[in-house]
């Protein structure tokens, strides 16, 4: 017998917490779906600094303020890994990989993004030893070591910033001679004493001795040289990639699998909404998914308010 609701909202990082508050707060029946802990990225993240109403807070103190002003409106929160979502009439069917069946007129996708992987030799082989996506979960297994942060975004400096406080040296690896971060990152990175920064280079291989790393190869693109780098970790932070598999056969992806909407967080299908990283857009930040998130919440209600004349 499947579970009957007025809108489904998978994802709890900031924009799924902030879209079944205003759901919830406007007396829909919701239920929050989530693979993991809530917070979803934002828990991974030490220091945000550009969130506002807080100067400085930490990520996990961030999620749990969401959370508890969350459940302040009462939604049910349910631990949830979906496989699929199908359409029957107006409904629409979740279903987890622990055969669980939920089904609502509504249903927000806030599933965010997730690592991008370098697809080099040596990155799968090492992953948890010594390749890591996560600097605040393992940055601790690397005190008073070589590092090295692959990538020129936001999350790499960041990132690097954050395990330079532990590291004895971080080398953040680019493949262009220019960093895309925000330049207030930009900034403190180069005023590190710890940073150091490897320009045009095309990481190639992850090195290890067969047990963990050892370091990385990569290309001098300006001269075409391959060249070494020893470190105990690796720290890969290359972008990102849509977590929208289980939303393929709704038609509402794009071609590189992010999911276009328009103003009103309104996908192509009635009744579907997305927001927050999961969307396509170029700026992902706690601050617009949060906005994106009330936005989804209220044409959420407004769907509903239609549904029912
Ligand atoms: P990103 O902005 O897409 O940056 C990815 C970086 O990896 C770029 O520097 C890119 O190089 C490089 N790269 C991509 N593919 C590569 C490859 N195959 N080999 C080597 N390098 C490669 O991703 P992100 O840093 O994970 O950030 C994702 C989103 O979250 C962004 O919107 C970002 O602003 C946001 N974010 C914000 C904050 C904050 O506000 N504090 C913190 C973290 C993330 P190129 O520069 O040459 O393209």
């Amino acid at each position: 017998m499947a579970n009957k609701y007025d809108a489904i909202v998978i994802g709890a990082g900031p924009g799924g917490m902030t879209a079944a508050l205003y759901a919830a707060r406007a007396n829909l029946n919701v239920l929050v779906l989530d693979r993991g802990p809530y917070g979803g990225q934002m828990n991974n993240t030490d220091a945000i600094d550009n969130y506002p109403g807080f100067t400085e807070i930490k990520g996990p103190e961030l999620s749990q303020k969401m959370y508890d002003t969350l459940m302040k409106f009462k939604p049910d929160y349910e631990y949830g890994n979906v496989q699929s979502v199908e359409l029957d009439g107006d409904e629409k069917v979740v279903k987890t990989d622990d055969d669980k069946e939920y089904r609502a007129p509504i249903l927000i996708i806030a599933t965010g993004s997730d690592h991008r992987h370098l697809n080099v030799p040596g990155e799968e082989e090492y992953s948890g030893r010594g390749v890591s996506y996560c600097a605040v979960c393992d940055a601790a297994f690397f005190k008073d070591e070589d590092v090295v942060v692959i990538g020129g975004g936001d999350s790499a400096i960041e990132e690097g910033i954050y395990l330079a406080q532990l590291a004895k040296s971080v080398t953040v690896v680019h493949r262009r001679d220019q960093l895309r971060a925000q330049p207030t990152l930009q900034k403190r990175a180069f005023a590190n004493k710890k940073m150091k920064f490897v320009w045009n280079a095309q990481t190639e291989e992850i090195l290890g001795d067969g047990n963990k790393v050892t370091g990385i190869k990569y290309r001098d693109k300006e001269t075409g040289a391959e060249k070494e780098l020893k470190a105990a970790g690796v720290f890969i932070y290359v972008g990102v990639l849509p977590q929208t598999a289980p939303f393929k056969d709704l038609g509402i992806l794009n071609e590189q699998g992010w999911i276009p909407t328009n103003e009103h967080m309104e996908t192509k299908v009635p009744g579907v909404f997305a927001l927050g990283d999961v969307r396509e857009k170029d700026l992902r930040q706690i601050a617009n998914a949060v906005g994106e998130g009330s936005v989804a919440g209220q044409a959420a209600y407004n769907y509903y308010q239609d549904l029912k004349d």
